[in-house]
């Protein structure tokens, strides 16, 4: 599943190939994706695309005249600058042709993505926006804002950091190699946590996240890759998958247990 760091990269890859260029055509192959695609998709055509920003897992497509695209890659979801001479693949759902001669083509083949358009001077307004918690790599994220958030919270805190309405992007993988650096049991009440504490898990969170959009930056030239998808990166797990592998740090095997039907994964000896 694309997480946030594939997010960021597939903003990068593509954005030196849109940015500036003009959307001339809009062909939607299948609208049945997570929301079905609107109509009004068709009224980019003509519009200049002026910039490719993000909120947490979304990517916003910014055209003239206030409208934008908004993508979410969902669970297989992919975006690749294609040239329109070559065949659509099985899954390549929605195409953009720009004035560049490019196409920027949208393939998902479990269609839980979401490809929509709007018109706002700020598209943050869009609902899909409307609960979200702070970026994780924005400023204004820090250990206060995160303790003011948990402090009455008695839910573990790998839990409490996969919500959404907490703090975006930070996804299972992330999660559990977060918790490991800054050195946290995954089980922990998150009230429990004192600020220094908090202050090595936000450090962490945004170390883990900062070193893995750097990783894929050396995948950047894959969004040009006519078939296949844009090769995402695989950094060096310290606990993820890791079960019953000794821990990089001081040798005990790593744990594993279940927390929200999901694996999580820590080392008994320095997680406390
Ligand atoms: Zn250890």
């Amino acid at each position: 599943m694309p997480e946030l760091p594939e997010v960021e990269t597939t903003r990068l890859g593509i954005l030196p190939h849109v940015k500036g260029a003009c959307a001339k055509e809009v062909i939607v192959r299948r609208r049945d994706l997570r929301q079905p695609v609107p109509d009004s998709l068709a009224e980019i055509e003509g519009k200049k695309i002026i910039g490719v920003s993000r909120r947490a897992k979304y990517l916003i497509v910014h055209f003239t005249d206030c409208h934008h695209v908004i993508i979410h890659l969902g669970m297989s979801g992919s975006l690749r600058i294609a040239d329109p001479a070559t065949e659509f693949r099985t899954h390549d759902h929605i195409a953009f042709t720009l004035s560049t001669g490019k196409q920027l083509r949208y393939h998902d083949p479990r269609r839980f993505g979401i490809v929509t358009h709007g018109i706002a001077d700020d598209p943050l307004t869009h609902p899909l926006f409307a609960k979200l918690g702070p970026e994780p790599l924005d400023e204004h994220f820090d250990a206060i804002t995160l303790k003011r958030a948990l402090h009455h919270l008695q839910r573990p805190i790998k839990l409490a950091i996969m919500d959404n309405a907490i703090v975006v992007g930070v996804g299972n993988i992330y999660a559990s190699e977060s918790l490991f650096h800054a050195g946290i049991r995954p089980t922990t009440p998150a009230a429990k946590l004192t600020l220094p504490r908090l202050r090595k898990l936000v450090d962490s969170i945004q170390n883990v996240l900062r070193h893995s959009i750097a990783q894929g930056g050396t995948t950047l030239r894959d969004f040009l890759r006519e078939n296949g998808e844009p090769g995402y990166f695989r950094q060096e797990l310290f606990v993820y998958e890791r079960e019953a592998q000794p821990c990089r740090k001081c040798g005990t095997a790593i744990h594993k247990i279940i927390q929200g039907q999901r694996s999580t994964y820590f080392c008994r000896k320095c997680q406390v």
